[in-house]
């Protein structure tokens, strides 16, 4: 997440009736859905996992699926569609606008954090980076975790079935742009490098090559070893649009996924008498009946970070002693669900320049978009770079939370430049981001009500350690833009926020204090750990611990941050455990059939 510093285009709703272009079946409200069909999975929540988890079950023709999902359809959302019109949407009737508690760590302040509340979630509202963290990461989770498919090797398949490679928006090269031999053609969610022919793109490769040990050219950021600077590879399609869950997955099923949308998962509940079969409970809103139904094989909970831990708790399924404390009957005490918050933590940098302002007429773009796809609008961001840096780690004490020494420390997102009014300089906003925060927080309920919000909090910048990093962070930057390339014809002529009177570690880590915002990847609420283990939500096969009939599929089983955004982490995630439940529904039917037991049964 980048912020934007214009903000002027509305968000338009259209309405395009009672069904997807194509593929699912909408219902509006509960009372529409078809009377008589069982279903055999039931997804809570249709965002960004929820909707892959619907689609590749659904490819079994024999098989019933439901998602509920509490938002609108992304396709009543015009601006969902448009690359450049992403930021519309944070804080809108789309968003969930959570409150994070005043954070200690940020000086007290308190936060609205977004979360999309519509099918495709966060994947029909966010930034459209694409990177999938480094093979350190993956690895660093299987070990930890116990669960040897989340090794980078046995991954990656899981996550080009996710990705098709697509051409520029604009039709321009894409030659030494990225690594075609790390990517795929034949998944689901268009990815692609859409941008603009600006000054700064070329001095920015030109400070890799005199600046190569610390900032090297990195072709691809997907290739497992992040670390560099390169272009930046988004999900958008060849025709300019957004790519998301809801586009590339749910738009293309057959029609036995049905999604009932505008409807609130309230609670999971064991169905009685059966010790293995679940029912979702939902309803419209707090004051409307609630109603139950059972799904024949697994209920799927993928509420996303937040949504997830929210709805397990309402169900009993958490700490017994919190629960208790609100008024909820504990159904299985699993003191992990809503712990582990954790979140990327950025801190807003600007630089002062000679080069021309990359905004735009929003109205002309606009008109250009709708034309004939092409223009500004048809990339999230106006500067088309990301870098990922180490920092120095032999300093006595350095702790160094990394997970391994191919894997970056700090990201460089470069936004956009800007002109303020009266003034002849522009400004370059880069944002410096912590990767690998040690910081934690917590998900947990206000209320026994289903419908009051949670109460959040990520415990942002509590350990000294994640404010070093940011510090090192802004003083890597700093030494990025002292490149000859950018100093010898001033083109860039300093830092300008933190001012660079800025420079002792105290009133450095203030100023990070004063400006610091998570980049909205939570994960971690209902982590992953090896089965046995006395911490943790699921087992390695997605099932909540001590349960059978419910897994939890999405960012919050990702036990930490990853070294990039996470969205491609979700969609392999969601793929492979897709993978994983239907290979485990048709070992039951082939034992079933043949009499013997050939491994672990659902
Ligand atoms: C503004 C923004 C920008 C971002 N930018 C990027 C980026 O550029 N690149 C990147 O990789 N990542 C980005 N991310 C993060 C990334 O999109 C998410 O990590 C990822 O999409 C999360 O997927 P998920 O399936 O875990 O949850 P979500 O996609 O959030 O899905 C959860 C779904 O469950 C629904 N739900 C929740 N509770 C209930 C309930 N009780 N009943 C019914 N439905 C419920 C929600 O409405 C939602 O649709 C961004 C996120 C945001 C918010």
């Amino acid at each position: 997440m980048f912020r934007r510093l214009n903000f002027n285009a509305k968000l338009t709703f259209i309405l395009l009736g009672l069904q997807f272009s194509s593929g699912a079946v909408l219902y509006r409200s509960q009372d529409e859905l078809p009377r008589g069909v069982e279903y055999d999975f039931i997804i809570a929540g249709g965002g960004t996992a929820g909707s892959v988890v619907a689609s590749r079950l659904g490819e079994n023709p024999n098989w019933n699926i439901l998602v509920v999902e509490a938002g609108t359809s992304n396709e009543e959302v015009f601006n969902t569609r448009v690359p450049g019109l992403w930021y519309t949407l944070m804080h809108s009737s789309v968003d969930w606008n959570y409150t994070v508690v005043p954070q200690k760590g940020l000086d007290g302040k308190s936060l609205v954090y977004t979360r999309a509340k519509m099918l495709g979630g966060c994947s029909s509202h966010n930034t459209m980076v694409y990177t999938r963290g480094s093979r350190d990461d993956w690895d660093s989770w299987a070990n930890m975790t116990g669960a040897d498919g989340l090794q980078w090797d046995k991954m990656l398949p899981y996550i080009l079935k996710a990705e098709q490679w697509s051409i520029d928006p604009q039709n321009r090269t894409q030659v030494n742009h990225y690594n075609t031999s790390v990517h795929s053609k034949d998944g689901k969610v268009s990815v692609s490098l859409p941008y603009t022919v600006h000054p700064f793109n070329d001095m920015l490769l030109q400070s890799t090559k005199e600046m190569s040990e610390e900032f090297p050219f990195d072709l691809d950021m997907n290739d497992g070893k992040p670390l560099g600077i390169g272009w930046k590879q988004s999900t958008v399609d060849h025709n300019g649009e957004r790519s998301s869950a809801a586009t590339a997955y749910l738009n293309k099923t057959l029609d036995n996924v049905h999604v009932l949308i505008n409807t609130y998962v309230t609670r999971v509940i064991q169905n009685n008498g059966t010790e293995n079969t679940w029912a979702v409970e939902f309803a419209v809103g707090p004051d409307s009946k609630r109603q139950t139904l059972i799904a024949k094989k697994e209920v799927i909970v993928s509420g996303g970070a937040i949504g997830t831990p929210h709805i397990l708790l309402n169900s009993g399924i958490g700490s017994s002693e919190e629960l208790k404390a609100v008024g909820v009957e504990t159904v299985l005490d699993l003191p992990s669900v809503g712990k582990n918050l954790s979140d990327h933590i950025a801190t807003p940098t600007t630089f002062s320049t000679t080069f021309k302002s990359t905004g735009f007429n929003q109205t002309e773009a606009l008109e250009q978009w709708q034309t004939n796809r092409t223009g500004p609008l048809t990339q999230p961001q106006e500067l088309n770079h990301i870098g990922f840096t180490r920092i120095p780690t032999n300093s006595t004490g350095f702790e160094d939370p990394a997970p391994g020494m191919n894997t970056p420390h700090i990201e460089f997102a470069f936004g956009q430049i800007s002109q303020q009014d009266g003034s002849t300089e522009t400004s370059l906003e880069l944002f410096v981001v912590n990767l690998h925060p040690i910081s934690r927080g917590s998900v947990t309920l206000n209320t026994s009500n289903p419908f009051t919000y949670p109460i959040v909090d990520f415990g942002l910048l509590t350990s000294q350690t994640d404010l070093t990093i940011l510090r090192q962070g802004i003083l890597s930057a700093r030494r990025l833009f002292s490149a000859p390339v950018f100093t010898s014809k001033k083109t860039i002529s300093g830092t300008s926020a933190p001012g660079s009177n800025i420079t002792s570690d105290g009133d450095l880590e203030a100023y990070i204090r004063q400006t610091g915002t998570p980049l909205l990847h939570a994960v971690g609420t209902a982590a992953m750990s090896p089965r046995n283990a006395t911490w943790g939500v699921v087992d390695p096969d997605f099932r909540v611990k001590g349960v059978k009939g419910v897994r939890v599929v999405d960012a919050s089983v990702i036990p930490n941050t990853p070294s990039g955004h996470t969205q491609a982490p979700v969609y392999g995630i969601a793929e492979w455990a897709s993978a994983l439940i239907v290979a485990d529904w048709n070992m039951t039917v082939t034992n079933a059939t043949t009499g013997t037991r050939g491994g672990e049964k659902p």
